[in-house]
Order: C-alpha cells, then structure tokens, then sequence
C-alpha cells in the first residue's frame, strides 16, 4: 500500500466515523462557516477551562475532506492548551499552503498533505481549522471586552 493509499485510508475513516461529533453544552465558543465552492458547512464548539480546550466538537455537512478534516481538528486539539491549539492551527494552515515545514505534530492531519496540491480542495481541508481559529479570536475579544468592564 502507498503512503497516499493509506492516508486515503485515515481520510476515509474520520469521514465515516467522525470524532467529536455533535454539540458542546454551554460552550463558550461557538462559531460557523461555510465553504460557497463546494458547499461545506462547519460548526465547532468548544469548552474552555484553565486556559484549555476541554471539550470542542463539531456539526455539519459537506465533502469528505471538510468533514474528515474537521474531526481530525477536534481529535488533535481536545484537551490541549490556548497557545498549543493555535500552534497547531497555524501549522496544519503552513501544511496546507504547501510550506516546508515538521508537519508530525499534526498526527492524522498530515493525511491532507496531499489535499495542498488540489487548489480547488485546500478550502475544504482548511474550513474547520478556520472556524476555530476565528472562534476563538472572537471569544478572546468579547472576554477582553468583559475584563474592561469590570474594571470601570
Ligand atoms: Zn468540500
């Protein structure tokens, strides 16, 4: 089996079997995309505590890839610390935008390697990877908000 065969396989596997999928009770991020090429639609909700993603799932529907990707997303970044996730985040994009880089990190979603050299593609593979990437730029800003606030 070829490496492509195999990371074929994983793609396969978090689309039919998807993890972390769902919704997050009182989840302080929550937010949507959508992908107008090809028609995919992402929702990712998370619970943060002790600056951690504690909990983040995600909903919709859409290609194989959008959906693949997303479930790898929640699987890679659950439990992991604010500074980590976005790390990660910011590695699978570099990965992504075809960038030379130590893409080990990312576990399964180095199986959407491949995805960079399919132009029409890379927004399916990115699609949930930005809602929580905005997700939590927005949550910060509205928890910034809140601390001046207190403040006056
Ligand atoms: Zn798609």
């Amino acid at each position: 089996m070829s490496l492509d065969e195999i990371y074929q396989q994983v793609i396969l596997d978090h689309y039919s079997r998807p993890r972390n999928k769902g919704e997050v009770a009182g989840a302080d991020v929550s937010f949507e995309m959508h992908n107008p090429v090809c028609g995919d639609r992402i929702r990712v909700q998370a619970a943060l505590e002790d600056g951690r993603v504690a909990e983040v799932r995600f909903s919709g529907q859409g290609c194989s890839i959008s959906q693949a990707s997303a479930s790898m997303m929640t699987q890679l970044v659950k439990g992991k610390d604010l500074g980590e996730a976005r790390g990660l985040i910011a590695r699978f994009l570099s990965m992504m935008k075809g960038e030379a880089g130590d893409y080990r990190p990312l576990g399964e979603a180095q199986s959407l390697q491949g995805v960079s050299r399919l132009p029409v593609r890379i927004k399916c593979a990115t699609l949930a990877w930005h809602v929580l990437e905005e997700g939590l730029r927005r949550h910060e800003a509205g928890a910034a908000r809140e601390g001046e606030g207190d403040r006056g």
